[in-house]
């Protein structure tokens, strides 16, 4: 399975990769730029269980060539088999792939990489940031972290984009994607102290770009002294 796909695949095979084939089983424009796909797993789901935030290795083509891009399972049923994807679309080979998705249509998926560790003790504040790709795993993150409040500052995107909120413990701060990412650095930057030194067992969680992303958690790590096992940080997509 991997012949084919370079060196990477290859890799990945060597690692002992699982490799499944989804099918396609619906498909809905949530907003105009963002798209959700219904699938069944081919057996993923049972081979391998399912945690928060989980993601699956999706390979694409491009112009012929092997493209391997990054997707979180949406509301994952192992006893279905089935679990949604939700793509921000924009330009791409994983984007196009999914704008024209319909039902039939096959996607070979490789699960290595995803993991998630559940801070101990238990978050009495959870501070996120992200954005429209990072959107699925924001609302795994806060489903799996159970009754703590939770602060995300959310770059870019439509207001009615599907964040799963709860608008007592959650607060939503939206901040327009400008100059690459630096507006959402700066907002983070300035409100992140005190609302970290406000609660006693923070947990800070950074999926943006990955430049966005390495600023942020230096600052977080460095500057704010937050210790690494309270912080996750992953960049998301590299801005171009
Ligand atoms: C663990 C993990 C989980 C992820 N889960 C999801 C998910 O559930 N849903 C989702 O939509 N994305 C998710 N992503 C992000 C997704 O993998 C990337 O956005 C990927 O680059 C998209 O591939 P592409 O082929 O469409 O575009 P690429 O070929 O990678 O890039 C094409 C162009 O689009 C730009 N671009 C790429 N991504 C974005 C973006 N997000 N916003 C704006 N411009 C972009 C690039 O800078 C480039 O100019 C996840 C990433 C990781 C690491």
């Amino acid at each position: 399975m991997a012949q084919g796909r370079g060196w990477e695949g290859a890799v990945l095979k060597l690692m002992r990769a699982k490799d499944f084939t989804l099918t396609v089983t619906g498909a809905e424009d949530v907003t105009p730029h963002y798209r959700r796909l219904h699938l069944t797993d081919g057996g993923l789901l049972a081979a391998t269980g399912v945690h928060p935030t989980m993601w699956v290795r999706l390979w694409f083509a491009d112009a012929g060539k092997p493209h391997q891009r990054a997707y979180t399972l949406v509301d994952p049923d192992p006893a279905a088999g089935t679990f949604r994807l939700e793509f921000a679309l924009h330009a791409g080979a994983a984007s196009d792939w999914a704008r024209t998705a319909k039902p039939g249509d096959t996607i070979e998926a490789t699960v290595q990489g995803t993991g998630f560790e559940q801070p101990a003790p238990a978050p009495s504040h959870v501070l996120a940031v992200g954005g429209p790709a990072s959107l699925p795993a924001i609302n795994s993150l806060l489903g799996a972290l159970g009754s703590a409040p939770a602060t995300v500052w959310f770059e870019g995107g439509a207001d009615d984009l599907p964040l799963r909120v709860d608008p007592v413990r959650h607060e939503v701060r939206r901040v327009p994607r400008r100059e690459a990412g630096a507006a959402l650095v700066d907002r983070v930057k300035a409100e992140l102290p005190d609302l970290l030194t406000a609660t006693p067992h923070p947990y800070v969680w950074i999926a943006c770009d990955t430049r966005t992303t390495r600023t942020l958690s230096a600052h977080v790590r460095r500057d704010l002294g937050v210790p690494k096992e309270r912080t996750h940080a992953l960049g998301y997509w590299r801005a171009g």
